[in-house]
């Protein structure tokens, strides 16, 4: 009994080392969920989709890249082409989270800043349903996400004023071609006619 009592009071008192070890460190833990991680900016969270930072437009084409990519079959994009113009209309654009297993290949496929893993990290949903988010819930938690634009923006074309005189480094005129689409003839000068071999009088 009393050999019980002291390897109990050794135990407390070892316990008592570990916790007072401890006690003027920086703590490793936090008070989840009102303090959060700060997830480093290449880590893979969530899948939202991308919106243009002027527009608020989804960077999204339809060009269905993404969805041949995903390896889960997470992805679903609907975008028919358009039989006249040949370019996809995008109507819904579908990610299953229960699917997904977040290895990033979607944002890897994709040419058009679309699609990104972002930092968020918390969904949980009581219903298997809500993990499905259709392209309005994509955009809405993607709408803040930060991202390098990659794609390649067609310049805005400037509204020439008629009253001002012209730009010879914009406005040139329509007669004349530019140098490197200039054709060989018209660069170099044309070669004299080649006469045609005269035939040899000997017969030989
Ligand atoms: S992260 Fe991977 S699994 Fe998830 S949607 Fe993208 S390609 Fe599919
Ligand atoms: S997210 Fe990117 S890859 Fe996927 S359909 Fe849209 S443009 Fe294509």
């Amino acid at each position: 009994m009393i050999m019980k009592i002291l390897k109990d009071i050794k135990n407390l008192i070892a316990g008592m080392g570990i916790t007072g070890k401890h006690l003027g460190r920086h703590a490793i833990t936090i008070q989840y969920p009102e303090q959060k991680w700060e997830m480093p900016e290449r880590s893979r969270g969530i899948v939202v989709l991308l919106s243009d930072k002027e527009s608020g437009e989804l960077n999204c084409t339809g060009c269905l890249l993404c969805m041949k990519a995903c390896p889960s079959a997470a992805i679903f994009v609907d975008a028919p082409r358009d039989p006249e113009t040949k370019k996809r209309n995008l109507i819904s654009f579908t990610v299953d989270n229960g699917l997904c297993c977040f290895c990033g290949l979607c944002e890897e496929a994709c040419n058009f800043s679309a699609i990104k893993l972002a930092t968020m990290y918390e969904f949980s949903e009581p219903e298997r349903e809500g993990f499905i988010w259709d392209m309005k819930k994509l955009q809405e938690v993607g709408i803040d996400v930060d991202y390098i634009d990659t794609r390649k923006k067609k310049p805005v074309k400037k509204v020439v004023n008629p009253a001002a005189a012209p730009n010879p480094t914009v406005d040139k005129p329509a007669t004349e071609k530019p140098t490197a689409e200039k054709s060989p003839e018209e660069v170099k000068p044309a070669a004299p006619p080649v006469e045609p071999d005269k035939p040899k009088e000997d017969g030989a």
